[in-house]
């Protein structure tokens, strides 16, 4: 039998039970054990987690636990205090790709709306939004801790927060992706690259008949979606997003 301590710290004490948090917790158990696998066990998705430290010195994942180990798990918010330490799974990756679960579809028109790739298939259920993680290389958002989980999963986030708003936040800062915005350069409904077209390209007499009467006088630029056909121009709805994401448009 082997006994180890554990500690969870910042906002990992939200996911932990109530009777663990601000309190280190004994734990035993038989045979080998990872610090990955002893995590789980508290159902805390490693991707939430940032830092490892037993006995006060850093650890990666795969790290066997031995009897009387003290372990301790950090969530990224301690980067500042562990500026030494490279964050386990939080770096930004070379492309950034998203696929977001079914309930988070808002979210996923928000990413769109700032220019990220973010796939989202209501259709499909957990194994499939691993499988695509996975072989896409996108971070998998969700609410869903059991759907971080799975093996398959590359990358991902669960998201806190239940209103949309506060989730584009939470995603930007997490991934430190602020300068990566590019509004209204990709469909909303489909997830496309758009098309600028201004009124003096061929491409305009296209779509011209598409464009309501009272637009089209007003409006000189717009963009096209190559996958759906949509049509867009900075309207009341372009303003309107501008205003709710002012902050992070700066
Ligand atoms: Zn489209």
């Amino acid at each position: 039998m082997r006994e180890i301590r554990i500690r969870f710290f910042g906002d990992l004490e939200d996911l932990v039970l109530p009777h663990l948090r601000g309190r280190t917790a004994l734990a035993s158990f038989n045979g080998r054990r990872s610090i990955k696998d002893l995590v789980e066990s508290y159902r805390i998705p490693n991707t939430e987690i940032a830092f490892l430290r037993v006995h006060g010195k850093f650890v990666d994942f795969s790290r066997i636990l031995e009897d009387g180990d003290d372990v301790s798990v950090y969530p990224l918010s301690f980067r500042q205090e562990f500026k030494q330490a490279r964050p386990l799974t939080m770096a930004k990756p070379e492309i950034i790709a998203f696929v977001c679960d079914v309930h988070l579809w808002k979210l996923a028109r928000y990413l769109r709306f700032l220019g990220f790739d973010t796939a989202f298939d209501k259709t499909l259920d957990d194994p499939e939004l691993a499988l695509q993680s996975h072989d896409e290389k996108r971070i998998l958002l969700t609410r869903d801790r059991k759907l971080l989980m799975r093996n398959l999963v590359w990358r991902g986030q669960l998201i806190r927060s239940m209103k949309s708003e506060e989730q584009v936040s939470e995603v930007i800062q997490r991934f430190e992706i602020q300068s990566d915005i590019r509004p209204f350069t990709r469909c909303a409904l489909c997830n496309q690259s758009l098309v600028p077209v201004q009124k003096n390209d061929l491409k305009y007499r296209e779509i011209e008949d598409r464009i309501p009467a009272g637009i089209k006088s007003r409006h000189d630029h717009y963009s096209t979606c190559p996958g759906c056909a949509a049509i867009y121009w900075q309207g009341t709805h372009f303003k309107r997003l501008q205003t709710t994401f002012k902050n992070i448009l700066k």
